[in-house]
């Protein structure tokens, strides 16, 4: 459902409520969790035409779903994409995105700060196959231009960056790649689709680990690929239908489900964000804090031409490096310690020893990743309570 029956166009909290609902006979209100690896057809005539494509409808669950459909009409209809294909995971959307595009001998360039998982399909995964990889600094755009070489195909951004919410470019990058003859895929999980729109500003792709802020709390994995429909079918629809990692209708249900409260808990989360980092920016015990929405960040002006909002996460230095951050973080009690991200429950974590340790310090300190940072993930308890279990934390 794009548009009202007078041909208004609805809006974006409206079409999460109702966009790309399919009903079954029984006139359902909740959307129906077709539980089904396959279907059935009256003929034998009804399966060759819809095998052949002459006649539409689902034919194995790999391939398509009626709820993982509505799930990938409604994110389409979000994102102000044509096409859109879910994935098992975050990580699934990811690979089918780099590599759908290239083949031995071609060459992608990708910015140092990156997902761990997604470092190592740039880094490791895709030299092995014969793609080569180059890392740059996502915010000099110098870096960008000379990386790139005439069998180029592919950049890939995250903005903001983990952890340490760097803001990067996203129109200028993809004009950099479309000049070198390459694609632009966005990693745009830190700033959710109700934030920043990565393909208005030219990007080519745009991937999600629904896992995080479309769920929004904590239950099942997911990941949503976000292109044009030439771009779907030249370079993910074959690679998704046969090499496999199809979501399960029952998580993409859950998915559909978070996205009518999506914009909402986004909301409502930033708004918390964003008073939380202003509350630690003025306590003696935080040497500095990371959050895009804020004066004293380094791309302030990108991120208020680009993004909606300063976003769900905070990072942030704690005084007395490792020691002091671990301290600290033990003594909450709220907030919780854990490595995931865009949960209703705040969430906080020491990157330097999870989610970054398998980087050597110095490729760590390269990133900004210091012994005292943390990043918090922003929840929808009552901001308050997160203040005050900050206070009595850093107090303690
Ligand atoms: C979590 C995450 C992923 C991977 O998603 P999974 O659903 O865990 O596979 C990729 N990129 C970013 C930025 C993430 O935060």
């Amino acid at each position: 459902m794009v548009e009202a029956k007078n041909g208004r166009a609805l809006r974006t909290a409206t079409q999460l409520v109702h966009g790309g609902t399919l009903r079954s006979q029984f006139g359902e209100t909740s959307e129906a969790i077709f539980l089904t690896q396959g279907y059935v057809y009256d003929t034998m005539e009804a399966a060759e035409a819809r095998f052949k494509g002459e006649a539409p409808g689902f034919v194995y669950s790999r391939f398509s779903n009626p709820t993982v459909a509505m799930l990938e009409k409604r994110m389409a209809l979000l994102e102000g994409a044509e096409s859109a294909r879910a994935t098992a995971t975050g990580m699934a959307a990811v690979t089918a995105a780099m590599m759908g595009q290239v083949k031995a001998g071609d060459h992608v360039v990708a910015a140092r700060a990156l997902f761990g998982s997604c470092l190592y399909i740039v880094e490791d995964l895709l030299p092995r196959f014969g793609v080569a990889s180059t890392l740059v600094d996502g915010a000099d755009l110098d870096q960008w231009r000379a990386a790139m070489r005439p069998n180029t195909k592919v950049c890939f951004i995250e903005t903001p960056t983990n952890p340490t919410l760097e803001v990067y470019d996203i129109e200028a990058i993809a004009g950099i790649a479309h000049d070198a003859g390459a694609t632009l895929v966005v990693d745009n999980v830190f700033a959710t689709p109700m934030l920043q729109k990565p393909m208005r500003l030219g990007a080519d792709c745009v991937v999600y680990s629904a896992t995080k802020h479309i769920d929004g709390q904590g239950r099942c994995l997911g990941g949503v690929v976000l292109a044009s429909e030439e771009f779907i079918q030249t370079h993910i629809h074959n690679f998704l239908r046969q090499t496999g990692p199809a979501i399960s209708p029952f998580n993409a249900w859950v998915m559909l489900k978070g996205l009518e409260t999506l914009p909402l808990r986004v909301a409502q989360q930033s708004a918390s964000a964003a008073r939380l980092a202003e509350f630690l920016a003025g306590q003696p015990g935080i040497e500095r804090v990371y959050y895009p929405g804020r004066d004293d960040h380094p791309q302030r002006a990108i991120a208020r031409r680009q993004m909606a909002g300063g976003g769900t996460l905070v990072a942030f230095e704690v005084a007395g490096g490792k020691a002091g951050a671990f301290a600290m973080a033990n003594r909450l009690e709220v907030v919780k310690i854990s490595n995931n991200l865009g949960d209703a429950k705040s969430l906080i974590t020491h990157p330097s020893t999870t989610t970054h340790q398998r980087l050597p310090l110095e490729q760590q300190a390269r990133m900004g990743i210091r012994p005292g940072l943390l990043r918090l993930s922003v929840g929808l308890e009552d901001v308050d309570d997160l203040i005050e279990d900050f206070a009595q934390a850093l107090g303690g």
